[in-house]
């Protein structure tokens, strides 16, 4: 197992003189989102935007959308190898990107332990340039579109967080926690706990103090 950290789902950033949030965009470093394949909505893609906006100081940029990459397709399963995805993402990723994070709506998998072919959320490197989720999962027993595309967001700013070097947290209820194979996990999630955000804050990641939440408060 390398330092790429998943969630599993078989049923299922530069302080200055002045705030991150108030640095002018062309000061901020690049965060590109890289949508892929069929079965994505731009509304999905729209609603990851505003998450990763509000809870990073990045400037998010939207890639033109691309087809499944063929190097990461596994015949015998029929669905795609997230780790070869992350491959494609570093080389396409444009000079400017401090991070880049790919979107789909196809099935991805990577191996995890004994099993070879395992159906994951998102897989990130950790401290690394590249993430890639799937909406596959999160559409599963959600109540309606917008709850999986909730459930999605959430997932991106977890993934975003592997790159910026947070690993899993045990706090429940925080977005970094690991969601152990349930896509209901993520309805539990709200923010980051005290001890992620301060982690963050200690790299010098860009992030905003104060993020608008852009999902309601789990009861
Ligand atoms: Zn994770
Ligand atoms: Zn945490």
């Amino acid at each position: 197992m390398d330092r790429r950290q998943f969630l599993q789902a078989s049923s299922i950033i530069v302080m200055a003189a002045c705030l991150p949030g108030r640095l002018r965009a062309a000061e901020k470093k690049k965060l590109y989102l890289q949508p892929m394949g069929v079965k994505l909505s731009d509304k999905d893609v729209a609603m990851v935007k505003e998450a990763l906006r509000e809870f990073y100081a990045f400037e998010v940029v939207d890639l033109p959308r691309i087809k499944m990459p063929k190097s990461a397709w596994y015949s015998p399963r029929k669905r795609w190898r997230a780790e070869k995805i992350l491959d494609v993402l570093e080389e396409l990723a444009p000079k400017d990107a401090h991070r880049i994070l790919g979107l789909t709506g196809q099935d991805i998998s990577t191996t995890k332990g004994k099993y070879e072919d395992w159906g994951v959320m998102g897989l990130a490197s950790i401290d690394g340039l590249a993430g890639v989720m799937s909406m596959l999962r999160c559409r599963k027993s959600a109540r309606n579109r917008k709850h999986a595309r909730i459930r999605f967001a959430k997932v991106a700013v977890h993934e975003i967080g592997h790159t910026l070097g947070l690993p899993h947290c045990p706090t429940r209820g925080c977005l970094m926690e690991d969601a152990k194979g349930r896509a209901s996990t993520c309805d539990r999630e709200y923010d980051f706990c005290d001890n992620c955000r301060k982690a963050l804050k200690k790299w010098n990641r860009p992030i905003p103090a104060f993020p608008k939440i852009p999902w309601p408060r789990p009861k």
